[in-house]
């Protein structure tokens, strides 16, 4: 049993910035890069394996290979037609446009898909920063559908306060934005369904405004949606999500930490900070910040030896 650490798959979509490759090791070929989409198996951007038997394959196809699944990925994953989760680092050099993730229900009905919730992990953003999370208490949909139509948006959006280490659950139907200079990392289900409502009267590279999809979006969109936020940023603070989706566990190893492998299910893990050694019975992994990898089922009991800070999500 080896660690899967994975190549990401980057995108230079209009609000991407120098971060990823700054700070976080990555070598993206793009001036600027918006997102590294680190464990994906989804058909927009796939990742690969880097190291050992599994070298220059995809996640997807090992996670097709029925005979490993067990092993690799847990009993949890034996009956699902596909990997669940997709993570990435984004890099909000400006804002992101205004959206909404349809639920499961919808998402199969109409778009044979899944849906999509996600929970972003701030990373590191600007003082002061803010995100764009529902509309404002008594705005209805046909208030917001003629807002949007006419390209007056603003004023019903709502607005709350972010800092670093906060972790904010976004539910399918929620309106949201990430706004600039705001660097995350997001764990979502794996579906990449948007629903694009308001894009700043912004164009892309070639002059166009970039695709809306206002239908669809008021069809899902929920009002009122109470706001998840966890303040994440101490050590005690491990369990960041539980979620009939996926969980999500922040793990501060300083000095010696030792863990266990999960037989229900793999642990997808982010390098987030710091740097250090993991020792499995049978092999030794260099991790540092940016490294994603996942951690099979059955690898057992290993150790993280060093100064490091890592989220692990599991279903
Ligand atoms: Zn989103």
């Amino acid at each position: 049993m080896e660690i899967l650490f994975l190549e990401p798959v980057y995108k230079d979509y209009i609000w991407g910035g120098q971060r990823l490759k700054k700070e976080f090791n990555k070598e993206t070929p793009y001036d600027n890069t918006a997102e590294s989409w680190e464990i994906s198996t989804n058909e927009h951007g796939k990742s690969k394996i880097k190291n050992g038997k599994f070298k220059d394959r995809y996640l997807s196809e090992i996670f097709n290979m029925i005979d490993m699944r067990e092993d690799i990925f847990g009993t949890k994953c034996l009956n699902l037609d596909k990997f669940p989760l997709l993570i990435k680092f984004i890099d909000a050099k400006k804002d992101l446009s205004v959206q909404v993730h349809p639920d499961d229900e919808y998402a199969r009905k109409y778009e044979n898909d899944s849906g999509k919730v996600e929970i972003w992990y701030i990373l590191d953003c600007k003082p002061n920063a803010k995100i764009i999370y529902g509309l404002k208490p008594q705005v209805n949909k046909s208030t917001f559908e003629k807002a949007l139509r006419t390209g007056n948006v603003e004023k019903y959006l709502n607005y709350i306060d972010i800092k670093k280490g906060d972790v904010i659950y976004v539910p399918s139907g929620t309106i949201h934005a990430i706004l600039a200079d705001t660097l995350i990392c997001e764990i979502q289900q794996n579906s990449d369904l948007t629903y694009r409502v308001y894009d700043w009267n912004r164009v892309d590279k070639n002059g166009q405004p970039r695709e809306l999809n206002i239908k669809k979006a008021i069809d899902v969109i929920k009002l009122n949606t109470e706001i998840k936020k966890v303040e994440s940023d101490n050590e005690d603070c491990q369990e960041l999500l539980n979620s009939k989706y996926f969980n999500v566990e922040k793990i501060e190893a300083n000095g010696i930490y030792t863990k266990k492998s999960d037989k229900k299910s793999f642990n997808a893990v982010n390098v987030i900070a710091g740097n250090g050694i993991i020792h499995t019975s049978d092999e030794e992994y260099m991790i540092k910040k940016g490294d994603s990898f996942i951690i099979p089922s059955a690898i057992g009991e290993y150790t993280i030896i060093g100064k490091v800070k890592l989220l692990y999500s599991y279903i």
